[in-house]
């Protein structure tokens, strides 16, 4: 069976060989050492300081996943009982299921073409309630940043931005994640960059940083650094990166620009070998720093997307079990693994987001760097595909859609 997952995994290689053989070598896999403590090599510390850098950011805490990401992002904004968040219901399940675990109420949004948060549709859907909007950069393109940045501030909201499908995705220069007051990466196998699993938090304000630090270890100040008795500042959870992944983690951060590179070049190549063709569109890109892992086309119809997806072997999105709302059936019906003291009142039901529906029952992902089946991508070229076989697909496509 040929490779699945993000395009971090293909390239895989001597850099993180030698960041993880550093750590073997030192027997040190615990995140936190003296400077001098023998054998310690501080991998995650450096991953932070490296994604720090690249995204411009100046807090970052490496966790074990995206969803801990969202979790400790969430606990660091005080988000908990009775606290609506606005998410889209087009997005992975843990940026609607992490809200309802820290106790909050997902308030779910349609999507445009984009793929991303319609964000003529947020105000509507705000309340007395509403403490954030959870915007999810989704398939890596950038959401429309500029507008939900404006809602916020009109009606005094949080923004935690979901960027865990658009690592390194820039939205007028600058990257994702540091728009919003926190920002939720994942480093697991499908993401731009991956450890296996992994994630982070990156923001600019020390006191969130502190908070989502301290979710992510048991309360504990930065770095554990001073006294800790009496010093703690809330309870906590264990997420903490461990040094073998914090190496990985390391050598894919500093490949990041590269991988998007690539990915930019060799989705504009496919792209434009299907531009001219009939009963399709692209879905509208937000900004050209989009992290380019996916080409989506939109169909006319659902029914050329369906005809189109017997012949790939795949399925429109609509279909997707983890990323469409119709189909999270454990969110649908709020099934928490223990009673919160949350009152949610709010009913979830098949069919709620019809637009959304329209879209991705129209919509077809041609993996260009995610390559997932679950995604619906599991069809289409990869980081590494050749200029030759780049060509290929796109004939095999153009083919494909003439014959619709
Ligand atoms: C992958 C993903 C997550 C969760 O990441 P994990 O590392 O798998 O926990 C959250 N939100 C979105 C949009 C994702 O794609």
């Amino acid at each position: 069976m040929a490779r699945s997952g993000g395009p971090g995994s293909f390239v895989f290689g001597d850099e993180e060989r030698k960041e993880v053989m550093d750590v073997l070598d030192g027997r040190y896999l615990f995140r936190y050492g003296a400077a001098d403590a023998e054998g310690y090599t501080h991998k995650v510390v450096d991953f932070e300081d490296e994604l720090k850098k690249v995204m411009g950011a100046k807090y970052a805490v490496a966790t074990t996943s995206g969803t801990c990401s969202l979790l400790a992002a969430l606990a660091a904004l005080g988000i908990g009982a009775g606290d609506e968040v606005i998410v889209p219901g087009y997005t992975f399940i843990a940026s609607i299921s992490s809200i309802m675990l820290a106790g909050a109420i997902p308030v779910l949004a349609e999507i445009d073409e984009s793929l991303t948060i319609d964000v003529t549709k947020i105000e509507s859907l705000i309340t007395p309630k509403t403490k954030a909007i959870l915007p999810v950069h989704m398939l890596g393109n950038p959401c429309n940043l500029d507008a939900i940045m404006e809602i916020a501030k009109k009606h005094n909201l949080y923004v935690l931005e979901d960027c865990c499908q658009a690592v390194g995705a820039s939205y007028k220069g600058k990257r994702v994640g540091t728009y919003g007051d926190i920002g939720a990466f994942s480093l697991n196998v499908f993401k731009t960059i991956s450890t296996g699993d992994g994630g982070a938090v990156i923001t600019n304000d020390e006191n969130l940083y502190e908070r989502a630090f301290g979710y992510h270890d048991q309360g504990h100040k930065p770095n554990r650094l001073g006294v800790e008795v009496g010093n703690r500042s809330l309870i906590g959870m264990n997420m903490r990166m461990n040094e073998l992944t914090g190496a990985v983690a390391l050598a894919q951060t500093r490949k990041l620009d590269e991988i998007l590179e690539t990915l930019r070049y060799k989705k504009a190549m496919l792209k434009d070998m299907l531009s001219d063709l009939p009963h399709i569109s692209f879905r509208t890109i937000n900004d050209e720093g989009e992290c380019a892992t996916l080409l989506t086309i939109l169909f006319d119809t659902k029914e050329l997307a369906e005809a189109f997806c017997e012949k790939t072997g795949g399925r429109p999105i609509a279909y997707s079990g983890w990323h469409v709302y119709n189909n999270m059936e454990q969110v649908l019906e709020k099934k928490l693994p223990a009673p919160t003291n949350n009152v949610n009142d709010r009913v979830y039901t098949k069919g709620m987001l019809p637009q959304t529906d329209d879209i991705l029952g129209r919509a077809v992902n041609i993996s260009v760097g995610v390559v997932d089946k679950g995604l619906g991508s599991g069809y289409g070229i990869n980081i590494l595909s050749t200029e030759d076989e780049i060509k290929q697909v796109a004939s095999n496509i153009r083919e494909i859609i003439l014959s619709l």
